[in-house]
């Protein structure tokens, strides 16, 4: 299918959208709207509905009916491939639009969003439509008088609440596998950044998933996502967000019906360059789009650099010189490198984060500062800090903006030390030649992920999830279908 120009794409009114409600788009039971600004220039985009819990009641109603009668939760496996199959060729014939609509909301730059965004979603539901007739239930090593089987059914209705970073991507990684494993969903997708994932459920439901199936409430987190974390009809939450709202999801599930809350939270992820890396210069290039792409707003970001201290000096120069180098600006120009900052508030807490470092002592060796202020949109220059303590704000705090905190180690040991001396538990990179200490290292770092000559970039292949306080379970590869389902046994006796 032919696509329209990035710039026919800009130029495109977004009419205001509703919830996505058992096949149907509607405002919801006040009629209520809330106003979408884009980061890229300060200016109102559309509206969304902005939902009360009876919204999010119907759409649950929705997604439980659905399950219960079967329309999608029974119906056979090669079948519900065929229709995810059907979803994922559309997403990726639809891809430019998708990505354009979806940087328009949240700022992240073109290239990186066709690709991390719309592409990776249609890959996503791809993988797992097609792992959905490829897996065995087990039959138990029993004794010849009973058979014992193990099913693995789906849980029911799973409730997703997602952040505006990567609305697809993320969201895509907890839709996909459920949708897969037969269960009804509703989504919250953040506040600031709907559109794209609305526009998913409509060609869901153009692919074949029935009525019910998958539905979408927009609103406020405090409103919308409480109201879907307490519901009693909701089976399981599947999170990605702060700490602050992982920890509230804990206490809806408590207070409600005990439902499991999968939280996939922040991170400090640290980023250890060793001497004997193999290649400096390519380690300074990496570590620098490691951190300073999609303007930091990336959980895994390895927003803490530890380098060790006979090349510190050196080290911080060359990413210094990368930070600079990058093009910041209209995130929907294919010439920019990073786009724009999710929003003004983010913008404001990013500065304030750089003025207390410096407070702290720490040196700003570049950035710190908004810029491009005169086209009314959110940016930041990307952020070096050296110098940075283990006691500091910055060492300790997500920044989730283009933030860098540098900081020198001496050996081995005081890296692994320094890179466990936070609350989180997420990512992590290491840079060294020496096979050993690599070893070493992935087994001294406590983390979900750790890279090794490279940062970054992980496929579906393999799990991503933290530790810690970066939460618990994993999206991405076949173990994210756990979370999707119940161990059910049936003990037969012969
Ligand atoms: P971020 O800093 O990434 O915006 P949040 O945790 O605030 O992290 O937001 C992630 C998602 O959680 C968003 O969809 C948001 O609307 C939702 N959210 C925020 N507060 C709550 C809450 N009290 N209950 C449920 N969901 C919430």
């Amino acid at each position: 299918m032919d696509q329209p120009s990035i710039d026919a794409l800009r130029a495109q009114a977004v009419a205001p959208r509703g919830h996505f409600i058992n096949g149907a788009y509607h405002f919801g039971e006040t009629g209520a709207q809330m106003e979408v600004l884009s980061p890229i220039d300060g200016q109102p985009l559309t509206q969304i509905a902005d939902g009360i819990a009876a919204d999010v009641d119907a759409a649950v109603r929705a997604a439980r009916v659905a399950f219960e009668d079967g329309r999608w939760s029974r119906m056979s496996p090669s079948t519900r491939k065929n229709v995810l199959l059907k979803l994922a060729d559309l997403i990726e014939g639809r891809a430019l639009e998708l990505a354009v609509l979806g940087v328009r909301d949240n700022g992240t730059e073109i290239n990186m969003a066709l690709k991390a965004e719309a592409y990776s979603a249609a890959a996503t539901f791809r993988y797992y439509a097609e792992a959905i007739d490829k897996l065995y239930g087990q039959v138990a090593p029993t004794s010849e008088d009973v058979l014992g089987l193990i099913h693995h059914a789906p849980v029911g209705v799973v409730g997703a609440i997602v952040p505006w970073n990567f609305p697809l991507m993320i969201g895509s990684w907890k839709i996909a596998p459920a949708l897969a494993m037969g269960n009804s969903v509703v989504l919250k997708p953040s506040e600031t950044a709907s559109l794209s994932l609305l526009k998913i459920a409509e060609l869901a439901a153009e692919a074949g998933v029935p009525d019910g199936v998958f539905n979408v409430i927009t609103g406020k987190g405090a409103m919308v996502g409480e109201a879907l974390a307490l519901s009693m009809d909701v089976d399981i939450m599947v999170f990605t967000g702060s700490g602050g709202t992982g920890r509230r999801l804990l206490e809806y599930s408590a207070r409600s019906n005990l439902k499991r809350c999968y939280l996939e939270l922040g991170g400090k992820s640290a980023n250890i360059v060793f001497s004997d890396a193999p290649d400096l210069a390519e380690a300074a290039k990496v570590s620098a789009a490691g951190i300073f792409r999609n303007s930091g707003q990336v959980c895994v970001a390895g927003s803490r650099l530890l380098v060790q201290e006979d090349i510190y000096e050196d080290f911080v120069t060359e990413i210094t010189r990368h930070a600079q180098a990058f093009r910041v600006g209209d995130p929907l120009d294919l010439n920019s490198q990073i786009g724009a900052v999710h929003s003004l508030p983010e913008l404001e807490a990013n500065l304030r984060f750089v003025t207390q470092a410096e407070a702290e002592g720490a040196e700003r060796r570049t950035g710190g500062d908004r810029i491009l202020t005169d086209t009314g949109g959110y940016y930041m220059a990307p952020t070096v800090m050296a110098g940075v303590k283990e006691t500091d704000t910055l060492f300790q705090n997500e920044v989730f903006g283009p933030v860098l905190a540098v900081t020198p180690f001496k050996d081995e040991a005081e890296a692994i030390r320094l890179a466990n001396a936070t609350v989180y538990g997420l990512a992590g990179g290491v840079w060294t030649a020496n096979l050993s200490r690599a070893h070493r290292m992935i087994a001294g770092i406590r983390a979900g992920v750790v890279h090794v000559n490279t940062y970054g970039g992980a496929d579906l292949t393999v799990p991503l999830g933290g530790v810690g306080q970066s939460g618990n379970g994993h999206d991405k590869s076949l173990h994210a279908l756990e979370k999707y389902t119940n161990l059910k046994t049936a003990w037969i006796k012969l």
